[in-house]
């Protein structure tokens, strides 16, 4: 067996199980083991009863203190009893185990283990591991076992046994390292890693697997776009442009003034497209400083000048709104360029003749999803490809769209808030044009964080905004066992809140499973105010732009990255309403309150991401992953800066250079900004 055997030779694993595995995108062996686990299970020493935290999961040593009772309920036997330590005592519940009665006995010596929950006021222990003798613990202790992404029917000890399996037959891996590099940065050999992300005997080793790994993620990331910035260096203006006074006069007939950061931005843009070189720059700016524009501004000019522009978007509903939005302007203005939208639940018949528009160059803007990298789409005269939300694609797609035409200028757009230092590394190919104005007219974001007690006013309050005329998200929690859960999840919430808001307010919901078709419903009627409050999941993190929303409420909100939330929040505060964002959290950690303070008191997503940085600090790897933000797969760039710096330093070295073994690398499965 090699890396690139099929799963299915892996002894275990049948066709149901491989089948499964192809839904998580492992089909060899090699994807096996660059299956990750998503966090890990660690067996802590026990705590004292007095110190358990709610929705946590603990040990606690005691003793069964007096008898132990098994409740008449036929559906769900239940048998309880109670835990006493020297500060205090726990009720511990066990479903269908009704024989406990006879093992535990009272005054006996026992560890258990399990997540603690608030059950009427109290805390109570779900369904515990049981440790007797309390010895027995002893073997467990700071073990830590991987917790994989799990699908519908894939369980997590038959990833874990097929993961061991493959770690025990594969052929050991060629290093992909120089030695050299290895001992000056102190990173551990290849198969090592391999072996001590998945089953680390303890945290130290768990570190140094992840340090190896995420310094080759980082290094194989960068020495990827130092070759594209090596290949673009040299590359000459090939759709050299004009100013053309068509831009100018659209410009001045907007409803409102570009901010001055916008003005200098879209200069930078301009002077870049009539330039000498090839553009190829990076527009940062924090949610809702009004990107879009500048991109509009830039197609416009690109069509004027006899080119098409394109744009691709992260997702079909933003595509969608994106190409709305230029829709109406155009008309609004008179701006004869025909705008297409091109995505892939479009039909066959409408997508062919959407290709034939793109291809003889009746179409000059057209918008997107990865759609438009397709094989099949070929561009007239592609001048200018623009990435909105970029980090949410890799590096190669925004080659791929760039590949499309012959050495378009490229734009990518992006709202994360990366500190420079760190932006130069990430984006060493690109230049950077920062958008660090908000408009004019826009109320700063009034936020609270709350706990559950909360939830009655925030509706009430709510409602009320309705009643006023504007309209409001929720974000339900995330559910990360399955999105079939999340999806359910979310409906009975929307049902229970549309209860709640009476016949007058209309509720809709949106989640990952919906079809796209339903989707685009859903969010069409949400911008036209037929829905008046949008349950969600975090699907309308990126982008979506209803002015008239000026409520995020979002539960659970100790569940998110810090970073997470601030996009969240970026849908409301978006026109020239009040808007307020609610978090809301049953967590009554000091940690969690620390972290939510710190978005609570600022609007500003690049002092959030530092401040989050901090708290966090280097050494907390089990943190919330700011996911959604960087589609590295094990590391984050903000907490693994030190590490990326690391990279940084080792992708510019000799030695890096001359290894054979970069020349192997496949860069296409580099999923990275
Ligand atoms: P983001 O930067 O998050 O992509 P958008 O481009 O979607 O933000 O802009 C958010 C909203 O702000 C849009 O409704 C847009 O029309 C509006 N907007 C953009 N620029 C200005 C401006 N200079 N003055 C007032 N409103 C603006
Ligand atoms: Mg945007």
């Amino acid at each position: 067996m090699n890396e690139h055997s099929p799963v299915r030779e892996i002894k275990g694993i049948g066709e149901k199980t491989e089948m499964l595995f192809q839904k998580m995108g492992v089909y060899t062996a090699g994807d096996l083991l660059r299956y990750y686990p998503r966090t890990y299970d660690i067996y802590e020493a026990p705590v004292p009863v007095s110190e358990l935290e709610e929705g946590t999961v603990a040990a606690v040593e005691g003793c069964v203190f007096g008898s132990v009772q098994v409740s008449p309920n036929r559906k769900l036997q239940t048998v309880s009893a109670l835990i006493r330590d020297l500060t205090g005592t726990l009720k511990v519940l066990w479903f269908r185990m009704p024989f406990l009665r006879n093992t535990l006995r009272s005054g006996s010596r026992i560890i258990v283990r399990g997540r603690v929950v608030n059950k009427r006021g109290g805390l109570v222990m779900e369904h515990p591991e049981i440790f007797q003798p309390v010895e027995k613990y002893q073997e467990k202790l700071n073990t830590m076992q991987p917790v994989y992404p799990l699908t519908a029917g894939l369980s997590n000890l038959t990833v874990m046994k097929a993961v061991r399996e493959a770690l025990e037959h594969i052929h050991l891996q060629r290093e992909t390292i120089p030695e050299s590099i290895r001992q000056r940065y102190h990173l551990c050999e290849y198969n090592y890693a391999l072996r001590g992300i998945h089953f680390p005997a303890d945290k130290t080793m768990y570190m140094y697997a992840r340090k190896r790994l995420v310094f080759e993620e980082f290094l194989e990331f960068l020495l990827a776009i130092r070759q594209m910035k090596e290949e673009k260096e040299t590359s000459v203006n090939g759709c050299r442009m004009e100013k053309k006074q068509e831009v100018d006069d659209f410009l001045s007939q907007l409803p409102f003034e570009l901010t001055n950061a916008q003005k200098k931005v879209w200069k930078e843009i301009r002077k870049d497209m009539q330039g000498d070189y090839t553009m190829s720059r990076l527009v940062q700016g924090d949610v809702g400083s009004g990107k879009t524009i500048v991109a509009v501004l830039a197609l416009l000019e690109a069509a004027c000048n006899g080119y098409q522009g394109a744009m691709m978007a992260p997702t079909e509903v933003l595509a969608r709104q994106h190409y709305q939005s230029i829709c109406e302007m155009f008309e609004k203005y008179g701006i004869p360029f025909r705008t297409e939208l091109l995505t892939g639940s479009m039909k066959a018949k409408e997508r062919r003749e959407a290709y034939e528009r793109i291809e003889t160059g009746e179409s000059q803007i057209i918008i997107g999803t990865h759609a438009l990298i397709q094989e099949k789409v070929n561009y007239r005269n592609l001048g200018l490809v623009i990435t909105d939300e970029q980090h949410r694609f890799g590096v190669r797609q925004r080659e791929a769209l760039a590949k499309k035409g012959n050495m378009p200028h490229i734009l990518v757009m992006s709202a994360t808030p990366i500190p420079r230092t760190l932006a130069i590394i990430i984006y060493g190919d690109l230049d950077l044009s920062v958008i660090d104005e908000l408009p004019k007219d826009r109320l700063p974001i009034k936020n609270c964080v709350v706990d559950t007690g909360y939830r009655e006013t925030a509706y009430r309050f709510m409602k009320k905004q309705v009643e006023e005329g504007r309209q409001c998200y929720v974000i339900c929690p995330m559910v990360e066992e399955s999105e079939a859960m999340e999806a359910e999840n979310v409906i009975d919430y929307s049902t229970m809140l549309s209860e709640r808001m009476g016949p007058e307010v209309t509720v809709g919901y949106l989640h990952g499973k919906m079809k796209q078709a339903q989707k685009d419903e859903i969010m069409e009627k949400f911008a036209q105010n037929q829905i008046q409050i949008l349950v969600s999941t975090t699907v309308v993190e990126v982008g979506i732009n209803v002015p008239n929303a000026t409520v995020m409420m979002v539960e659970n909100a100790e569940r998110f990255g810090l970073a997470q939330l601030h996009q969240l929040r970026g849908r409301v505060g978006r026109g020239a309403f009040q808007s307020y964002c609610i978090f809301m959290t049953a967590s009554r950690a000091k940690e969690t309150k620390k972290r939510l303070d710190i978005l609570n008191h600022s609007n500003d997503g690049f002092y959030i991401a530092g401040e989050d940085l901090k708290l966090r600090g280097p050494g907390d790897l089990f943190g919330i992953r700011q996911s959604g933000l960087m589609e590295f797969k094990l590391g984050d760039i903000f907490q693994d800066a030190g590490i990326l710096q690391m990279a940084a330093e080792a992708a510019s070295s000799e030695e890096i250079r001359e290894f054979p073994v970069y020349g192997r690398t496949d860069r296409d499965n580099i999923h990275v900004l």
